[in-house]
């Protein structure tokens, strides 16, 4: 699709502006029932039009999840903290896109907690396949702007699959990369031993194609990684690879999940892959390791949140002159959504000297045994495939009330996040016109090959 457009735009068929303008008003007819943009950039987009043949983006409309910075735009990070907060300088993953058209900043819950888009400070994102549901989270914005098509291509962020869940509940296509090969030099922290920006897409050549461009080493983030330049979009050869299937509990996922689970494991066999169980036996702590260590590092990350270094600064009035210090950060950080202070709570109480070697120190060693796990794993297949998400879009409002069934959506995507090894999504059934995805992990730096193998499914399967 992106190339096609790219094609298009080289062969003066179509104008830059034309494009940008085409999209902007389909984003713009949509937004009201969807709330997939916290921000239409409309103006920014038609003041920054350029178009140079050698950049690959050049005049591709894109969206970018509010938690990216852009210089001279607003970065909410999906919440009331930030509402005022414009960005001073843009991320590398941005100006790693050259020239791309920005249609406008995605919603997603509030600093990236959550599961479903409720959590944000701006409003729900429908689905745009049912507007009665969820479109995931937390980079929901993102991925119903792309099932919705007011734009190409999206960079979400995931932290324990805030792109692959809302990409599997919006029937498109989530790339999480390796932690260190997109910068993460301008996302706002979340979990930093964890974050990395992501790609959302229509199709899995268009994940690859933007992937090519936001791979890229940067100095200004200090765990990113020199790895050499390679062209994404050339597939492999898939024939014998080694496919391990995850042996996981079927308690909680449910039957549409699983069938459409069991269909793509066909489908991988008739490619010609080499197909056997894997047992990953501590894989089943990944979620209370994940909810230990990033809340314990939400909450140092969120301590620069105080009215002061950053967030709305809150003016003194008749009732409330602050006495205290403590009174003005109370007051400032009384815009902080539930969830982003039930997170902080949580993770200073895993910090706290009297919990930390209960918790937060056994996180870090069950994460070690974690990351040994998968790593013996590779050594025996190539790719590890699994549901992406337990369930389809769930309703909105069924687990915001119950915030443990919702980190139970995140049990097959955090995984990756704990080992910093890449994953993919991709729509493998539709039940009842909602889509259900398949993910695929792969080595660390094994980009190539989870796309190849998700490029030649997606074709087998949708064409
Ligand atoms: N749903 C997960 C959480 O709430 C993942 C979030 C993310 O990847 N940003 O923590």
């Amino acid at each position: 699709m992106i190339d096609k457009l790219k094609e298009q735009i080289d062969n003066k068929k179509i104008s830059v502006e034309d494009v940008a303008k085409e999209y902007i008003s389909k984003a713009k007819k949509l937004n009201p029932e969807l709330n997939a943009y916290i921000s239409i950039t409309e103006d920014y987009a038609l003041s920054h039009l350029s178009y140079s043949p050698q950049n690959k983006l050049s005049g591709i409309p894109g969206i970018i999840k509010d938690n990216i910075n852009i210089k001279g735009l607003r970065t909410t990070a999906g919440s009331r903290i930030l509402e005022n907060y414009i960005s001073p300088y843009s991320a590398s993953v941005v100006l790693n896109l050259s020239d791309f058209t920005l249609v406008g900043k995605g919603n997603m819950d509030a600093f990236a907690f959550g599961s479903s888009t409720e959590n944000s400070g701006y409003g729900v994102t429908h689905n745009p396949l049912d507007k009665t549901r969820v479109a995931g989270g937390s980079s929901g914005g993102v991925a119903a702007a792309i099932a919705s098509g007011s734009a190409l291509f999206g960079i979400g962020t995931d932290t324990g699959g805030s792109v692959r869940q809302p990409a599997s509940f919006c029937g498109v296509v989530g790339l999480k990369p390796t932690y260190g090969l997109c910068s993460r030099y301008g996302l706002i922290a979340m979990g930093s031993s964890f974050d990395t920006p992501g790609v959302i897409t229509r199709n899995v050549y268009d994940s690859a194609y933007v992937l090519n461009e936001i791979a890229k080493y940067d100095k200004k983030d200090s765990t990113s990684m020199k790895v050499a330049k390679q062209d994404y979009t050339k597939f492999r050869d898939i024939k014998d690879l080694r496919v391990g299937v995850l042996n996981f509990s079927e308690e909680g996922v449910d039957s549409d999940v699983i069938d459409a689970f069991s269909n793509s494991i066909k489908t991988i066999k008739s490619l010609g892959c080499k197909v056997k169980t894997i047992d990953l036996p501590h894989l089943k702590y990944s979620l209370a390791v994940y909810y230990i260590l990033v809340p314990s590092e939400i909450s140092a990350n969120l301590a620069r949140y105080d009215g002061i270094r950053f967030g709305n600064h809150p003016e003194k009035t008749e009732d409330n002159n602050f006495e205290s210090l403590s009174d003005f950060y109370v007051e400032a950080r009384s815009k902080f959504e539930d969830e982003v202070k039930r997170r902080i709570i949580i993770g200073t109480y895993t910090l706290s000297s009297g919990y930390y070697d209960a918790y937060f120190n056994k996180a870090l060693k069950v994460r070690n045994i974690i990351k040994q796990e998968i790593k013996n794993a590779f050594l025996d297949v190539d790719v590890i495939i699994s549901p992406t998400t337990p369930s389809v879009a769930f309703k909105i409002g069924k687990k915001i009330e119950n915030p443990l069934s919702m980190y139970l959506s995140d049990i097959f995507t955090v995984s990756s996040n704990i080992a910093g090894i890449p994953a993919i999504s991709i729509p493998n059934g539709y039940y009842n016109k909602l889509p259900t995805g398949l993910q695929i992990m792969g080595r660390s730096f094994g980009e190539s090959t989870i796309l190849s193998l998700a490029n030649f499914i997606e074709q087998k399967l949708w064409k």
